[in-house]
């Protein structure tokens, strides 16, 4: 006991030394609540628009022994992201905070592989381990309910008592006998402000949230079009949507991060209509180590156009009557509903010229409605 006692310290100090905001361990039994939650919410098409999201990826991501052969416990860890350097970009456009500093899969990851190395080297032996930040089957806000991390928020989010909801998470099943950490007896009492301020009424009851609409997904892992009852509701978010975090009162008290990485405020003044006329090779060079790239160039592209739209500046049609001719019709078709919306003759005069020459009949569909929409 004494023995298992000096392991579980050895191992949170040395996550914290390696600049981890909250560490918490829990067992490597299955989570089966959680299983059947996430196997109805896909009988209900709540998680429609992600096919890799399957009832055998749920299950293998809940059990970690399937994972790791042997498992007997797993190190859940949050890190703080909200940096006291943040600022949106320029013209109004809004991304949301967590992609503002380096990509979090490598940073965390990379602190998880040294939380390895480093209790190694302090047992002296090697330690069987296998690690997640929120891209592998393993249910992340599942272990971090169940380890104490945080409560889940009727928004779905993981909230922590010391840095709010802003916080990444990541896991590391391993083969140690750890002692466990148990949930916190807290959870969001009669609140109701995120489900108020959602836009798009993403979340349709507490800890339900339809993912088609709600504009995280729509803007990031979406690969197609985006709906027209929706595009008007994303307003000016091009990647991502913090809004039912930011009224949340429990980040109101959130602290803010020590890392280095998140910290860091690349596209500080960035103006992000340029990215509606780069190429590929320009988006990888300008965008490297950048969690926006997780949307694509031609995502965010599209997302750019519903946005311009949105803000209804005619300054941005002379970009928008270029992004007409983009190679690909997701961008073009995007581009006729801004113009369309921003609408004035200039605008009209775009839409026109563009409808006789577009080969492709969506996009031209598109264009035509344009032609007769009620501008903002
Ligand atoms: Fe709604 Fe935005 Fe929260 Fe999604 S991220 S649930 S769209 S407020
Ligand atoms: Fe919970 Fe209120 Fe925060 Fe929503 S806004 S997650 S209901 S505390």
């Amino acid at each position: 006991m004494i023995i298992n006692e000096n392991l579980t310290d050895l191992v949170k100090t040395c996550a914290y030394n390696l600049g981890f905001d909250v560490v918490r361990i829990t067992s490597a039994e299955p989570f089966l609540r959680e299983r059947s939650v996430a196997e109805k919410r896909i009988q209900q098409g709540f998680m429609d628009g992600l096919p890799w999201y399957t009832q055998s990826r749920v299950r293998r991501g809940t059990d970690p022994n399937v994972l790791l052969p042997g498992a007997k416990s797993i190190i859940s860890v949050g890190l703080s992201y909200l940096s006291e350097s943040f600022q949106q970009p320029k013209n109004g456009t809004k991304i949301a905070r967590y992609a503002w500093g380096k990509d979090y899969h490598k940073v965390i990851k990379n602190k998880l592989k040294g939380l390895v190395s480093d209790v190694e080297e302090r047992l002296a032996h090697t330690v069987n381990a296998r690690w997640y930040v929120d891209d592998g089957p393993m249910l992340d806000r599942a272990v971090a309910q169940r380890s104490g991390i945080g409560w889940f928020g009727k928004n779905t989010n993981i909230l922590t008592s010391s840095h709010g909801s802003w916080v990444f998470l990541g896991q590391l099943i391993t083969d140690l006998d750890l002692d466990i950490d148990p949930p916190l007896k807290k959870d969001c009492g009669t609140c109701t402000l995120c489900i108020e301020a959602c836009p798009t009424d993403a979340i349709v009851s507490p800890y339900v949230l339809d993912n088609q609409r709600c504009i995280s997904h729509l803007t990031i892992e979406n690969r197609g079009s985006i709906s027209v009852p929706m595009r008007s509701l994303i307003g000016e978010w091009a990647f991502g949507c913090d809004i039912c975090q930011e009224v949340c009162p429990v980040n109101l008290k959130a602290m803010t991060t020590n890392e280095e990485s998140f910290q860091l405020n690349e596209f500080d003044g960035f103006d992000l209509e340029k990215l509606l006329e780069i190429d590929e090779e320009e988006f990888r060079t300008l965008f490297a180590g950048s969690s926006l790239r997780r949307a694509k160039l031609t995502g965010l592209k599209r997302n750019l156009c519903v946005v311009l739209g949105n803000l209804g500046d005619e300054d941005s049609v002379p970009v928008l009557n270029r992004a007409l001719n983009d190679n690909e019709a997701l961008v073009r078709s995007h581009a006729a509903w801004a113009l369309g919306r921003i609408g004035g003759s200039i605008a009209w005069q775009a839409l026109e010229a563009a409808v006789g020459i577009e080969q492709d009949q969506e996009v031209k569909k598109e264009i035509l409605t344009a032609l007769v929409m009620d501008t903002i």
